[in-house]
């Protein structure tokens, strides 16, 4: 029943705030803000602004869509305007029947106080028995708190001395001088002093945030908005409360088992699990490290016991670390956890869990989860997975390494990892397993003898005081000594990617070969021929992509040493991007020629207008033709400017072509570049083709007649090129002539040593009516502030790179592994959680494509139209097709820079 009036009043409130807005329509509310620690800070003009009562406005906004205007002043200056209507709401007063026809109070309180006594800390008539309070003076602010106590001292028949003061300044200076016996105060207030102690709670009292009388829509609309808050959020308040208040006059006090148990501890001995990291470990020079460490150090001070007075015993294994406590050889050990069950079961209390951790289950693909593989070292890791997968057989092995190991290896399905230590999974060797978080987190705690009371609620008020968000922050220090990403796994990973880019090439000769063998009448000398090819082919290849990865390597060593001096650094970058770039172009040449040659490459049809598309070309050009002080001359005669053809190719045939011609033409040369339109044919199917003639001559080297003959096979160069070292891998012109082939022309070329060279390209191209003018692309930075953006890539250093560049843009990155993690955190996320998703289209487990359909049929239709822009390393965009088919919005091929991400986002995502 009470849910189903909870439902309808949700509706009704929301109906109700929808009329009340498009009544008012005016939305500016006056906040009386007075300074008060905690609980509503920064009140000046100007100042930061935080505390429960701020963030409670917040939260009312969502709801209201109340636009605040703050008024500073104290607290009874501030409730005289409220009186006089000058200000409109005022936070933080207890309910009071005289003021009730002042002001308005809300259905709903937006907090609760409780009300403590502290008595000095040397003080030791008076005890928790109500009893001992008799004849004791009790100081306390004229307040609502008055008659609360009263009534408690009432109630236990105790005969005690109430003495009221106007402000806390005066409440406080008499308790400090002793004037006092017993102080009452909030429990929630900001009574800082370590002379005193909490006694006991005597009452507690809502407080409101309140409205000018002269405003009812006002209260009408907070009304609704609690009651809504209550609904939708019902965890809200409680939350605030311990976020603000987790460090209260009762996390200072101390009771009296937590004295006693300081009185009799001189020294406080921890015991701390060895390599377990970043909770625990011991460091090179044999000292404790980890969040044990500045955990202790914090809560020291705050717990009267000196850093001096903290004692650490580390343990390799769990279990001897607990029986060691049950030795009574330490007194408190961490890390525990694994539930309560087995904390029973060990003898030990549990404290509050200090840090909370997502845990992580690790498999090789495709397995199980039936047969887990378990640190014996890490007891908290089988309670875990007993707890949670009760039909599992658990492998013991000696520490999480062996683990993945028998993972990896398949000996076991799998095993898991602590969230906060999930950098081991980084190691290269982890790279191919699953990672999928479970829901279940486990907390990891302090864990102490059952019976140690005392010590239990000292460490709890500790953790209260520091805080969780101080051990989870302090977590990241540690984890990196996890694991390191080195420049010989940055090389490796590279290494394996350029033996990868040589295999192709190698199979691409190897096809060669036995195509030339095919040809070939006598078996004997092609096999002889097809040796020679093989040679030629990997002498070339081995000396092409070994001087540019020398290069890189080099330099890479050299600007690490060189990491404080600037302009050398910035020199050896440059050095290192050209030989990237250079390497780059070599290993998308090979792919390229291979994939022609297995007839995987299909023509994209762009609309391209021709004089618009030469003077890209040109623009592209300009640097290196300025560099060598050629003349470029360019001339058309066509009569349909406007043709279909795949953009790129045509676009890397003429930069190819025209490349060689700035390279092998000296300083001060002229080149011409010349398109004729020789003739149309007839139209068929209402499409018309028309035979067009791109002529590039220069007056450069020029080849000789026997290299002219051999000019298009790959990786061939002319002789006087290869001895006068000039770059290049003899792989641009092969290709251009496939390409040009594949679109239904060919290329001839004239060359006379010393005299220039001609290359006349023949294409028949079909003609169009318009092509539409790309728009010109601005580099203006963009600020993406807030959007979320889901990174989909499975390669570490693509994540940092991609990451890093969104994050500049003020982009929050959240990362998925593969295509299965991707649509689970789709799935999982909240509504307009994501801004827009980065997809690449080759992905482990369920590829990108395949992710990017199961994203467009989703049924939440917001989740199904995020826009997602394809990643693909394709440098000619021949899967453009197939990525629009599956939905995406845009695509980017690798390597891309920022300008190029930041355009594909703008066509995107909404700002
Ligand atoms: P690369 O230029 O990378 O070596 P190409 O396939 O584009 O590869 O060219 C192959 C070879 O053809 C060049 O190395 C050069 O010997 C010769 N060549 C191509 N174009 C010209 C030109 N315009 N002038 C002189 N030689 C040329």
């Amino acid at each position: 029943m009470k849910l189903i009036n909870r439902i309808i009043l949700f509706f009704v409130c929301i109906f109700l705030i929808n009329l009340s807005f498009a009544e008012e329509g005016q939305n500016k509310v006056i906040v009386g803000y007075y300074e008060n620690e905690v609980f509503q800070e920064g009140a000046e003009e100007g100042a930061v602004k935080r505390g429960y009562a701020y963030e409670y406005y917040q939260k009312l906004s969502e709801y209201t869509g109340w636009k605040y205007e703050y008024v500073y002043g104290n607290f009874s200056e501030l409730y005289s305007m409220l009186l006089d209507g000058k200000i409109d709401l005022l936070a933080g007063l207890a309910w009071k029947k005289e003021r009730e026809s002042l002001i308005s109070y809300p259905s709903y309180s937006m907090g609760v106080e409780k009300y403590a006594l502290l008595r000095h800390r040397q003080d030791t008539d008076v005890t928790n028995e109500i009893q001992s309070f008799s004849h004791k003076k009790i100081g306390v602010l004229e307040s609502a708190m008055v008659d609360s106590l009263k009534n408690y001292l009432a109630a236990g028949k105790v005969n005690a001395v109430v003495e009221t003061f106007n402000t806390y300044e005066d409440l406080f200076s008499a308790f400090d001088n002793k004037e006092i016996d017993i102080l009452a105060t909030e429990g929630d207030g900001t009574y800082s002093k370590h002379n005193a102690e909490l006694l006991c709670y005597f009452g507690s009292t809502d407080y409101f945030l309140c409205v000018n009388k002269k405003r009812p829509d006002l209260l009408k609309q907070l009304n609704q908005a609690q009651a809504l808050i209550d609904v939708e959020e019902p965890n809200y308040l409680s939350n605030l409360r311990s976020k603000y208040y987790h460090s209260t006059v009762s996390g200072r006090a101390l009771t009296g088992a937590e004295k006693n148990w300081i009185e009799n501890h001189p020294l406080l001995r921890v015991g701390y699990l060895e390599n377990y990291l970043p909770y625990s470990g011991t460091d090179a020079m044999g000292n404790v490290t980890g969040i044990v460490k500045d955990v202790f150090s914090r809560m020291a001070g705050s717990l009267g016991l000196s850093q001096k007075a903290i004692i650490y015993l580390s343990y390799d294994n769990y279990y001897d670390m607990i029986e060691a406590m049950s030795r009574n050889e330490v007194d408190v050990v961490f890390p525990v956890g694994g539930g309560l069950y087995y904390s029973e079961k060990n003898g030990i209390y549990q404290s509050q869990p200090l840090i909370q951790s997502s845990i992580y289950l690790v498999s090789a693909a495709k397995s199980g989860n039936h047969v887990f593989a378990v640190n014996r070292n890490n007891a908290m890791q089988s309670y875990y997975i007993k707890t949670y997968f009760p039909e599992a057989r658990i492998i013991e092995y000696e520490n999480i390494e062996e683990c993945l190991d028998a993972v990896r290896n398949r000996v076991v399905d799998c095993t898991t990892v602590n969230g906060l230590r999930s950098d081991i999974l980084r190691s290269r060797e982890y790279k191919k397993l699953f990672v999928r978080q479970l829901i279940s987190a486990d907390s990891r705690c302090f864990g102490v003898n059952i019976g140690n009371e005392g010590l239990l609620k000292l460490l709890n008020r500790g953790i209260n005081m520091v805080g969780t968000e101080f051990a989870q922050n302090l977590a990241y220090r540690y984890t990196e000594g996890l694991y390191n990403y080195r420049i010989s796994d940055f090389l490796m990973d590279n290494i394996l990617f350029v033996i990868l880019m040589i295999l192709a090439a190698v199979l691409t000769g190897i096809f060669f070969i036995v195509r030339d063998a095919n040809h070939s009448k006598k078996a004997l000398a092609a096999v002889e021929s097809a040796n020679k090819a093989k040679t030629l082919f990997l002498d070339n290849m081995s000396y092409d992509i070994q001087t540019p990865m020398n290069s890189i390597i080099g330099f890479t060593s050299l600007a690490s040493a060189s990491i404080n001096k600037k302009e050398k650094l910035l020199d050896y970058l440059k050095q290192i991007t050209v030989s990237s770039e250079h390497l780059f172009a070599i290993i998308n040449n090979i792919l390229d020629i291979s994939r022609i040659e297995s007839q995987t490459v299909f023509l994209n049809e762009d609309e391209i207008n021709f004089p618009a598309f030469v003077a890209d070309i040109t623009s592209i050009l300009s640097q290196s033709l300025k560099e060598k002080n050629l003349d470029l001359t360019f001339k058309q005669n066509i009569t349909n400017p406007n043709i279909i053809a795949d953009k790129l190719r045509l676009q890397q045939v003429l930069l190819n072509i025209l490349g060689n011609a700035i390279k092998f033409t000296p300083y001060g040369g002229k080149i011409y570049l010349t398109i004729n339109e020789l003739k149309s044919d007839e139209k068929i199917d209402s499409e018309q083709k028309s035979h067009f003639e791109i002529i590039i001559k220069d007056t450069g080297i020029g080849m000789s007649e026997e290299f002219l003959n051999v000019i298009f096979e790959p990786f061939v160069r002319d002789k006087s090129v290869i001895n006068q070292k000039v770059q290049g891998s003899g792989l641009g012109l092969a290709i251009s002539k496939r390409i040009v082939k594949l679109m239904g022309g060919d290329i001839f070329v004239t060359s006379k040593e010393g005299m220039g060279s001609e290359f006349i390209i023949e294409l028949p191209l079909t003609i169009c009516e318009f092509a539409v003018m790309q728009e010109e692309k601005k580099s203006t930075r963009v600020d993406f502030s807030g959007k979320r953006v889901l990174v989909c890539e499975d390669v570490e250093t693509n994540q940092i790179i991609t990451r890093d560049m969104l994050e500049n843009s003020g982009f929050l990155v959240e990362l998925a592994r593969d295509g299965v993690e991707a649509l689970e955190k789709i799935k999982l996320s909240p509504e307009s959680y994501y801004d827009v998703i980065i997809m690449e289209t080759r992905l482990p487990v369920m590829n990108g494509y395949e992710a990017a359909k199961q994203i467009r049929v989703l049924s939440d239709r917001k989740k199904a139209l995020i826009p997602i822009i394809a990643v693909s390393s394709n440098a000619y965009g021949d899967d453009r097709a197939r990525i629009f088919e599956c939905g995406m919005n845009a695509y980017l091929t690798k390597p891309f820079n920022i300008p190029s991400l930041i355009s594909a986002l703008k066509g995107v995502v909404t700002r």
